[in-house]
C-alpha cells in the first residue's frame, strides 16, 4: 500500500511516503530552535510551529515522492502519545486530508511507529522480537509478538528516559539543547573508563524486583556532584571525559538489560528505535555485545531514530497489510496513549 504519514507529538513536523516496506519521502521541518534557549521543548511554541509547517512539509513530502493525495490509500497520523496541542495540529489535519480526498485514516502510536521504522531499513521485522525504545520521553524494553496487535512491556525506566538524562546532563555541562547528539559528538574525544560513574538498578538486591527497568536519575544526580566537586576544588572539568563516562554508564545498562531480555525470552532479534538509538556507542556496544549471544540488532539510521513522519507512514503501512480497521474521522489525539494501543479502533 501507498500510505502517508503525518508527525507531531513532540518538536517536529513530519510528514513521510511509503509504498509496502520503500521509503518514497520523508520531509521534516523542526522547531528544535526556537526551544534551545528554555532547554527544552515548550508545548505552545510547538503547537504554533506545527500548524505553520504542516502544509508546506505535506507539499513537499508529496512532491519528493511525485504522487499526489488521490494517489495515497491511507493516511497515518500519531494519535499520541506526546504533546496534547502538538498532536491535535498533525490529527486535525490529517482528518482534514482524509475527508477532502476520502481515504481510510490510522491514528497510530508514535512508540510503535519507532519500532515499525525499522522496516524502511532491513525489511520485514522477525518476530518475535525484543524492541528498546530509548526517546525523549521513553525508555522500555517490549516483547513483539505482532506489532499490529500491541507489544508486551517487559520493563521502563522508573525515573527519566535515557533522552532526558542525556538532554539534562549536557546542560549542566553547558553542551546546549537537545543534549543526546552534543555528548554522542563530544565523548568520542573523552576517556569511557575515566569515572565510574553507577549503572542504575543493577544492583542483585535491585534486579529481583527490577530485572529489566531503568533507572537514570541518580546517575544524573552522580554526575552534577561530580562536576561541582571539581569546580569547587578549582579545577577545570574535563567535559569530555564527563560525557564519555556519562555515555558508557547509559549505554551499558540499556545493552546489557535488552539482551538479557532476548535471552530470557529466548528471541534472535533486538530493534531498538526512538532518539537515543541514535547514539554512536550505544549501537556498537548493542552489536558487540548481541553478536556474543547470536543476537541479530537492528538499528535504524540516525535520522529514523529520531522523530519524523516515515516511522508513522511504515507502521501504517504495516496496519494496512495485516487488514487492521482505520480508525474513524472522529478519532482523538491522546496524549497518554498507552502502548498496548498500536492503533486507534473502535
Ligand atoms: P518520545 O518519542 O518519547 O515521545 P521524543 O519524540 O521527544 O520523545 P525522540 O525525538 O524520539 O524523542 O528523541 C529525542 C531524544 O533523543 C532527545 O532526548 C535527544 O537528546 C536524544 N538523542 C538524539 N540523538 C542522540 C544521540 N546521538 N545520542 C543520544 N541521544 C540522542
Ligand atoms: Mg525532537
Ligand atoms: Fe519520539
Amino acid at each position: 500500500p501507498l500510505v502517508l504519514g503525518i508527525e507531531t507529538s513532540c518538536d517536529e513536523t513530519g510528514v513521510g511516503i511509503v509504498r509496502g516496506h520503500t521509503l518514497l519521502a520523508d520531509a521534516l521541518a523542526s522547531s528544535v530552535d526556537q526551544h534551545a534557549r528554555f532547554g527544552g521543548v515548550v508545548p505552545e511554541v510547538a503547537s504554533r510551529a506545527h500548524l505553520e509547517a504542516l502544509v508546506p512539509t505535506m507539499q513537499r513530502a508529496l512532491d519528493e515522492a511525485k504522487v499526489t493525495l488521490a494517489d495515497i490509500d491511507a493516511i497515518a497520523v500519531t494519535s499520541g502519545p506526546g504533546l496534547a496541542g502538538a498532536l491535535l495540529v498533525g490529527v486535525a489535519a490529517a482528518k482534514g486530508y482524509a475527508l477532502a480526498a476520502d481515504k481510510p485514516i490510522y491514528g497510530v502510536n508514535h512508540l510503535a511507529a519507532h519500532v515499525a521504522v525499522d522496516t524502511l531499513e532491513h525489511g520485514p521485522l522477525p518476530e518475535p522480537a525484543v524492541a528498546m525504545l530509548v526517546s525523549g520521553g521513553h525508555s522500555s524494553l517490549l516483547l513483539v509478538d505482532d506489532l499490529t496487535n500491541g507489544v508486551t512491556p517487559l520493563g521502563a525506566t522508573i525515573d527519566d528516559a535515557a533522552g532526558e538524562a542525556f538532554d539534562k546532563v549536557a546542560r549542566l555541562l553547558g553542551l546546549g539543547f537537545p543534549g543526546g547528539p552534543v555528548i554522542d559528538r563530544t565523548a568520542k574525544e573523552g576517556d569511557p573508563a575515566s569515572i565510574g560513574f553507577p549503572r542504575g538498578l543493577t544492583a542483585p538486591k535491585d534486579l529481583a524486583a527490577h530485572r529489566f527497568d531503568f533507572s537514570f536519575s541518580g546517575l544524573k544526580t552522580a554526575v552534577a556532584r561530580w562536576v561541582e566537586a571539581r569546580e569547587r576544588a578549582g579545577e577545570p572539568v574535563p567535559i569530555a571525559d564527563v560525557s564519555a563516562s556519562f555515555q558508557e554508564a547509559v549505554c551499558d545498562v540499556l545493552t546489557a538489560k535488552a539482551i538479557e531480555a532476548c535471552r530470557v525470552n529466548g528471541v534472535r532479534t533486538l530493534v531498538i528505535g526512538g532518539g537515543v538509538a541514535a547514539n554512536s556507542r550505544l549501537r556498537a556496544l548493542a552489536e558487540e555485545r548481541a553478536a556474543k549471544h547470536g543476537i541479530e540488532v537492528r538499528v535504524p539510521r540516525p535520522a529514523l531514530c529520531t522523530d519524523n513522519g516515515a516511522m508513522v507512514a511504515a507502521l501504517g503501512s504495516r496496519l494496512v497489510a495485516a487488514g487492521v480497521a482505520p480508525s474513524r474521522l472522529d478519532l482523538p489525539a491522546d496524549s497518554v496513549m498507552p502502548l498496548t494501543a498500536v492503533s486507534v479502533t473502535g
